[in-house]
């Protein structure tokens, strides 16, 4: 190996690269140590051969590591579409062509790969669509967590099926009295009961999650206060 660091010099020219990285496929190709071979695929650079190494090498380390050196849209997008498993997935984390990301984030089978690429989509209507229109509530949490559209946060807070959905939009909603309608909503959806009295009758109050510092935790939490018997049960969100 230390013969080849002198050859990987900047300067080298490109066919002088290129048969370096010739070299080094045969070595990720063939070397008996593995760690020899994953840090042969670190240093190519050509991306028709890292598209090799990622179609058909077969330890999946290898693979993930061409795949996270391959920079060219097209080589990732035959990846997202032809490939296994979870390589679909880390192809689809590094496209960077926002149209190709929609159409995957629309259109594939894979709940997962739907939720990388949306999550790179910056245009904010057509997350909006993908939070209404997933069937899935991974893909909807995912993109709310980057919406910043308040009035479909609040309408997702309130509406979407799932509670985590509806929690993730929640937490980035600040207007306290909106905070205060979302408690209530959540107490009809929940229909918490008191323990002590077996009232119904409740008041909510909404307490977003701590952030930092000591107590910080996931979830934010609901105070259900009894209104005959005053009676305060705490759940979280
Ligand atoms: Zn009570």
């Amino acid at each position: 190996m230390a013969e080849m660091d002198k050859n990987l010099d900047s300067e080298v020219p490109r066919e002088a690269t290129i048969a370096n990285d010739n070299v080094l496929l045969d070595i990720a190709k063939n070397d008996k140590d593995f760690r020899v071979r994953l840090d042969a695929v670190e240093r190519i650079s050509n991306m028709d051969i890292l598209a090799d190494i990622a179609k058909n090498a077969t330890d999946s380390k290898i693979v993930s590591k061409a795949i996270e050196k391959i920079s060219d849209d097209s080589i990732l997008i035959d990846i997202v579409k032809n490939g296994k498993g979870a390589f679909r997935n880390e192809a689809a984390q590094r496209i960077s062509d926002e149209s190709v990301l929609i159409d995957i984030a629309k259109n594939d089978e894979d709940f997962l790969v739907r939720a990388t690429s949306a999550q790179k989509i910056s245009d904010e209507s057509v997350l909006i669509d993908i939070a209404k229109n997933d069937e899935n509530s991974y893909v909807r949490r995912a993109v709310t967590q980057k919406i910043n559209d308040e009035s479909l946060l609040i309408d997702i807070a309130m509406n979407d099926e799932d509670k985590s959905v509806r929690r993730a939009a929640t937490q980035k909603i600040s207007d306290e009295s909106v905070l205060a309608d979302i408690a209530i909503n959540e107490e009809r959806l929940t229909k918490v009961i008191c323990e002590k009295c077996g009232c119904e009758n409740m008041t909510v109050k909404y307490h977003k999650a701590p952030t930092r510092g000591y107590g910080a935790c996931a979830w934010p939490i609901i105070d259900y206060i009894c209104n005959d018997c005053g009676n305060i049960v705490s759940k979280p969100f």
